[in-house]
């Protein structure tokens, strides 16, 4: 059950567009996040998969057949909401089998699907309660059921964790997975959470702008983002994004103090560098002569996040040992000792330099977009 988004756009009103050229691939049996901050367009992608909303431009196809203009319940898919329409009057069992009925089952074989369905998601012995007398999370396994039961192998998800305490969404991370897994599903999920989409996704669609503006893995992304948007988006604390000039020789030089050798000759012009707050290593106290002076400190635990300055006025955040007490005010020598990442002035990605800069290595222009 694969499904193509091909050239896929949409406006609401005329020529007003919420996406544009939205292209991908999605093979079966895998698990597809896609990623954006809100009012990026997610919702409406999903729905446009759906059948819900009408697809302005271009193509989809599911498992090979052309399916842009089908209706829903054609589509050989079902899909669970961030607020699940169940029916409070139901039981959990007559909930779960209310479409199967509708769709004029057998009686034997719905009750056997919906048995199956709440044995899967671990509900068996709630299967005569009402909805309201369920916990978030177990109404969340709920909603799973409904769709396991309906067996359609694509299943959509729009944020279907957001209501849920962060100890239980995390939880029903690795459940969501597992299950997906168990049943050979091809799940499409949405959600704005970054680190969700990082740990559950074989492949991320990030969307921002109307486009989608990269497809990988979760070490992709992470490890080669194609423009500063995806940087800062992935990862926390977030990558540190300094203004940058290569000036004639073949050196850049970071916020007017910090200079880098450059692998091979760049142009002459100014550029943005990325830097993770891991990257940074913080030197003991009197071993060098200081470049950064503390503004904030934060406790995270394991961690300490410092919010610094450089001498021009940059900020720049590192992460360093809670043992070691950094105050504000003070003058800390910090070093680059982890990847670095040099994007153009429009924020493409031109090299990652790794560890100890020595030899650069192009960027996979690949990595974009349409092709995966
Ligand atoms: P996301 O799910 O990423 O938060 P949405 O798909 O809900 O984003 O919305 C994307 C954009 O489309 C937003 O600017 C939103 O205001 C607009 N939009 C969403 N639904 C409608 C609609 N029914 N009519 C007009 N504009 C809409
Ligand atoms: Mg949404």
């Amino acid at each position: 059950m694969s499904i193509k988004l091909d050239g896929l756009s949409k406006a609401y009103h005329a020529e007003d567009w919420v996406l544009r050229d939205v292209q991908a691939e999605i093979e079966s049996g895998e698990f597809f996040a896609i990623v954006g901050p809100s009012g990026c367009g997610k919702s409406t992608l999903l729905r446009m998969i759906a059948g819900l909303i009408p697809i302005s431009a271009g193509e989809l196809t599911i498992d090979g057949q052309v399916a842009t203009n089908l209706p829903p319940k054609d589509r050989k898919l079902t899909m669970v909401f961030q607020s699940y329409a169940l029916f409070p009057f139901l039981s959990v069992t007559d909930n779960v089998g209310f479409g199967l009925k509708a769709r004029k089952f057998p009686a034997a074989e719905v009750a056997d699907r919906v048995n199956r369905a709440l044995e899967l998601v671990n509900l068996t012995e709630f299967k005569d309660r009402k909805p309201r007398d369920l916990s978030g999370g177990q109404r969340q396994r709920f909603a799973l059921a409904r769709a396991v039961a309906s067996d359609a192998k694509i299943c959509l998800m729009d944020e279907p964790l957001s209501n849920l305490d962060a100890q239980l969404r995390v939880k029903m991370r690795t459940e969501l997975r597992n299950l997906q897994q168990k049943l050979g599903l091809t799940v499409i999920y949405v959600t704005h959470d970054q680190v969700e989409a990082m740990t559950m996704a074989d492949h991320i669609m990030v969307l921002h702008d109307r486009h989608v503006q990269q497809i990988g893995t979760p070490l992709e992304i992470y490890s080669q983002p194609v423009n500063t948007f995806v940087a800062s988006f992935f990862g926390a604390p977030r990558m540190n994004l300094l203004p940058a000039r290569v000036s004639g020789d073949e050196e850049l030089t970071l916020a007017q103090t910090l200079k880098l050798p450059l692998p091979r000759p760049l142009a002459v012009a100014d550029y943005t560098v990325g830097i993770r707050p891991n990257a940074l290593t913080i030197l003991p106290r009197d071993t060098a002569t200081p470049n950064v002076q503390v503004q904030t400190v934060e406790y995270l635990g394991a961690n300490m996040l410092l919010e610094t300055q450089l001498a021009d006025g940059t900020a720049l955040e590192l992460v360093g040992d809670p043992a070691m007490a950094y105050r504000p005010g003070e003058q800390l020598a910090v070093k680059i000792t982890g990847t670095v990442y040099v994007f153009d002035a429009q924020g493409q990605a031109q090299f990652i330099l790794k560890e100890g800069m020595t030899n650069g290595s192009r960027t996979q222009r690949s990595q974009v977009a349409a092709n995966r």
